[in-house]
This record gives C-alpha cells, sequence and structure tokens, in this order.
C-alpha cells in the first residue's frame, strides 16, 4: 500500500506534508507534489497535516481519484525530493478547494 496525493493538491502545494513524512517520500514539480509508492511506509501522518485534504491511503482512495496511482508513480521518478516545507503560491488559498485542476498540473 501507498499514500497517494490527489487533485486539490494542484495550485496549493502547501507543502504541510513534507514534514512530517519520516523517509522523504514527496517529490516536488512546478506546482504539485507527489508520494513515492516505493519508499512510502504507510505510517499515516501526511493524511491529517495536508490542509487541502488532498492525500489519501490507496486503500480509500476514491473511484473519481485512482488515476493519481499511477501519476504519483510516474511524477515520483521524474521530480527531484522535498524534504522541507517551502512557502506556497500566493494564491494557493484561492485554489483550495477548486475541484478537476489536472488540467492546470505543469510537468
Ligand atoms: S500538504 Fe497537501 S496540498 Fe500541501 S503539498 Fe502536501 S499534499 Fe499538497
Ligand atoms: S504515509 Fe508516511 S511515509 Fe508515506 S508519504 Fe505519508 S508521511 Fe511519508
Amino acid at each position: 500500500m501507498t499514500f497517494v496525493v490527489t487533485d486539490n493538491c494542484i495550485c496549493c502545494k502547501y507543502t504541510d506534508c513534507v514534514e512530517v513524512c519520516p523517509v522523504d517520500c514527496f517529490h516536488a514539480g512546478p506546482n504539485f507534489l507527489v508520494i513515492d509508492p516505493e519508499a512510502c511506509i504507510d505510517c499515516t501522518l501526511c493524511e491529517p497535516a495536508c490542509p487541502a485534504e488532498a492525500i489519501y491511503s490507496e486503500d480509500d482512495l476514491p473511484a473519481t481519484f485512482q488515476h493519481f496511482v499511477a501519476l504519483n508513480a510516474e511524477l515520483a521518478r521524474l521530480w527531484p525530493v522535498l524534504d522541507a516545507a517551502i512557502a506556497p503560491p500566493a494564491d494557493a488559498a484561492d485554489w483550495n478547494g477548486v475541484p478537476n485542476k489536472l488540467s492546470y498540473l505543469k510537468r
């Protein structure tokens, strides 16, 4: 099993999750973070830490977010590890809760 970052992280990228992860699972792109499924030890700490409620256990992932499993695995191979919190985008609060943001994902 792993944990999965989903749609509402896109354009929010608060990075609170990074601070709690004990094994540096998070990889950061321009406006989204993903979890490396090979590195995640299922500690559960990141899920409640995310202000955008964007992180799910793979076992609890809603059907509408199933495509994020492959997306996390793919982008974790491409993007560098982020192991310390950084400032969110200036307009992060405006994007929090906006549905279906995948078309805004920057690679
Ligand atoms: S805390 Fe949530 S919104 Fe922020 S980067 Fe992590 S997964 Fe994305
Ligand atoms: S469940 Fe734990 S190990 Fe996995 S990404 Fe979240 S904080 Fe990191």
